[in-house]
């Protein structure tokens, strides 16, 4: 195996079971060369990433934004957007970032109160005691309450049986729109990628259309390795890249425990990475 880049992992900032200094020790143990921090819609693990960086360990910041998208058939869809190497402190994301993160907590709580409701073992108070006052919490979170209640055996089953989108306890949230996200993250002197745009086992997703359009916006890349991609579904996004001149990432959404996927199991070439960074001006990549 050549030289291992991932650029996309989460933390115990939002819904990943590594703190920040355990992904750079497993990212170091994983014989990674370079590894992003890119938890939902916070900066927080930035520096506790930092501090416990591991020399000869390229630590890419980073983070994932939660966005609405025109599905390109007339209706929405929710997407996600990496966003790398931006300013943390430009008002406009820290005005968005602190917006979702309050309005996730409010989601997550409703949705553990309506589970509540109808008799299932959770308790949201319990819940929340449990978590980081200032975790950017997911759906993750509640569906390790239903795993250590016994209710389900997995994570995944939690979200097939639960918490899919659009399943009987989904509810969304107030995304940003991708287009005004992708410019906020460049106004910020960062680069944006747009993370599995093809992930059809979460739900509906985007047609090429709309990547071209976002090209116009200032995309800078697309995740095409990605565990929920198909081949079909890579070869495609790798032929709309080369067409669109987009960077071209590989990466594993590594969630710790929360989900299967080990650090490392897709990786980014050097040259893409390389890309990316000649593309942002706000921050380095460390190391
Ligand atoms: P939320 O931030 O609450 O919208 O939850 C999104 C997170 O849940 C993502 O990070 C995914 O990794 C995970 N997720 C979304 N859909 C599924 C699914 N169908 N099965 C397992 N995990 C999922
Ligand atoms: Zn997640
Ligand atoms: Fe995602
Ligand atoms: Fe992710």
């Amino acid at each position: 195996m050549g030289v291992l880049i991932d650029l996309h992992a989460h933390t115990t900032s939002s819904d990943g079971t590594d703190t920040p200094a355990e992904l750079m020790a497993a990212a170091s143990a994983a014989g990674l060369h370079a590894v992003a921090i890119t938890d939902h819609d916070t900066t927080a693990g930035w520096a506790e990433a930092e501090q416990a960086r591991p020399a000869g360990l390229r630590v890419v910041r980073g983070a994932e934004l939660s966005c609405i998208a025109p599905d390109g058939r007339g209706g929405k869809v929710t997407v996600h957007l990496l966003a790398y190497l931006f300013d943390p402190a430009a008002p406009a994301v820290v005005a968005e970032q602190t917006r979702l993160r309050a309005e996730r907590r409010a989601r997550l709580r409703l949705i553990a109160e309506r589970m509540a409701a109808d008799g299932l073992p959770v308790d949201p108070d319990a819940m929340f005691a449990g978590l980081a006052p200032d975790a950017s919490v997911g759906r993750p979170h509640l569906a390790r309450v239903l795993v250590a209640a016994g209710l389900v055996d997995t994570v995944d089953e939690a979200f097939a049986r639960y918490l899919r989108d659009g399943g009987a306890y989904y509810l969304p949230r107030t995304d940003t729109p991708v287009e005004r996200a992708v410019q906020m993250i460049a106004a910020a002197g960062g680069v944006t990628v747009f993370a599995h745009p093809f992930a059809r086992r979460r739900g509906p997703v985007v047609t090429a259309e709309v990547i071209r359009e976002l090209v116009g916006h200032g995309l800078t890349g697309v995740e095409v390795d990605h565990p929920d991609h198909e081949p079909a579904d890579r070869d495609e996004l790798r032929a709309l890249a080369e067409e669109q001149n987009l960077v071209v990432t590989g990466s594993s959404d590594y969630h710790g425990t929360n989900k299967t996927v080990r650090l490392g199991a897709e990786s980014t070439a050097p040259e893409q990475l390389e890309a990316l960074v000649s593309k942002a001006s706000a921050v380095p990549v460390l190391g």
